[in-house]
């Protein structure tokens, strides 16, 4: 098969080190001519403002954070914004800070510095999320996209342990997704596929040694490739379950994609050897794409094994989702399936799926298909 593709890629200034986020961010408020400087953090990530911003001037520090970012909070950070006449924003926290920036940027056109205090990656995309009555809306528009991100793994030493977890494997949902995604292709591909050896490098080292920087460091980097896979490849099935999921019934987003990942990979796999060797490879198992069954089993078992060193989250019903919730999310969730998913989703399958996650059944490869199915021709190794 010959190589053709269409890839674009995001423009962003990224500063990466230890101990660096305060210098780093000096500069750049100095690069940027900034005068008046709106910072965006939690309560609970104040602390860690404050020393990130320890060598800037700050106009007005807004704290009205919400996962998910209702509008009403979006349109409180921007009457701050327009208050204050601000002219730039830093964002330092977890994705709802970084989401909260992004929907003030979305209108004001304000620039974003985006020093992110997790591994969810909503700094390296131009997607910006809200939710109103129940249902989140995404969109992409490159105003949100922060022109500027700065990692800092000190910052995430005080992320608990769990917390650190499933927000890495968040991160390697975006990877994974990102294989199969709508807009998935070479370059991409790449990205995702170093980011999942990254995450699965670092984050071990995060649960033998929290307060060591090099597993967080490894985390971070692989975090942020995750996103810019993401951000390039689009959402693929994963995501449209999860922001379901998170959206309408209001469960926690890390731990959401940390549960439903390896179902969607053990659902997907057998159908994108190409994709499922490159995972396993990814995790350190070697696999043959041309020996489809054996790269989806190699691809599902070694993220297991990830996902048992870490001790991940493993069922959505401790989350908060009902099991009466399954067939209005297996409803909501057909009416957004990407149609290029390489294995095609009905009622049946998905409720298959919600049900295996919900309760926290062991994620395997369908033992009924066969050892070689019908592959998409689209499907690049
Ligand atoms: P979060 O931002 O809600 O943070 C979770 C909790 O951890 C919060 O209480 C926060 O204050 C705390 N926290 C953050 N950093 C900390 C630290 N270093 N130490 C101690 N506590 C810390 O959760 P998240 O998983 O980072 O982000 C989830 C949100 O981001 C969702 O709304 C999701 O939709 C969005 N998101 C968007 C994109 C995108 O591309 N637009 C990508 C990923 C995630």
């Amino acid at each position: 098969m010959s190589l053709r593709f269409s890839h674009r890629s995001l423009s962003q200034q990224v500063l990466f080190g230890s101990g660096q986020a305060a210098e780093h961010l000096a500069a750049e408020v100095a690069r940027l001519g900034a005068q008046r400087v709106m910072v965006i953090a939690s309560p609970r990530e104040r602390r860690l403002a404050e020393r990130v911003c320890a060598r800037i001037d700050v106009t007005v520090w807004h704290d009205g954070v919400a996962e998910h970012v209702p509008v009403h909070v979006a349109e409180r950070g921007r009457a701050v914004a327009a208050e204050r006449a601000a002219d730039l924003l830093v964002s330092v926290g977890g994705g709802s800070t970084t989401g909260l920036a992004k929907a003030v940027a979305l209108t004001t056109g304000l620039p974003i510095v985006a020093v992110p205090t997790t591994y969810a990656g909503s700094e390296a995309t131009n997607v910006w999320g809200m939710t109103e009555d129940a249902t989140k809306t995404t969109g992409v528009d490159d105003r949100v996209l922060p022109g500027t991100v700065i990692y800092d793994a000190e910052l995430t030493l005080s992320l608990p342990v769990p917390l650190s977890v499933a927000s890495g494997l968040n991160g390697l949902a975006h990877c994974v997704d990102s294989m199969w995604a709508p807009r998935a292709d070479p370059i991409n591909r790449a990205l995702a596929a170093e980011g999942i050896r990254a995450l699965a490098t670092g984050l071990p080292r995060v649960i033998t040694d929290p307060a060591g920087l090099p597993g967080r460091e490894h985390a971070l980097y692989g975090a942020y490739l995750a996103a810019v896979a993401f951000a390039s490849a689009g959402s693929g099935l994963h995501h449209k379950i999860c922001h379901v999921l998170g959206g309408t019934f209001d469960l926690p987003h890390a731990e959401t994609h940390a549960t439903v990942l390896p179902y969607v990979l053990a659902y997907n796999a057998p159908f994108a050897p190409g994709a499922a060797a490159r995972i396993a490879q990814a995790l350190g198992r070697p696999a043959d794409p041309d020996e489809p069954r054996a790269a989806a089993e190699a691809a599902v078992a070694g993220l297991s094994e990830l996902r048992a060193r870490l001790g991940a989250p493993t069922a959505l019903r401790d989350y908060g989702l009902a099991a009466e919730d399954i067939p209005d999310a297996v409803a909501r969730v057909l009416r957004a399936a990407p149609p290029s998913n390489p294995r095609p989703v009905s009622e049946e399958n998905l409720t298959a799926l919600l049900t295996a996650a919900w309760s926290g059944a062991t994620p395997s490869v369908d033992p009924d298909i066969p050892a070689a199915p019908l592959v998409p021709a689209t499907e690049a190794r």
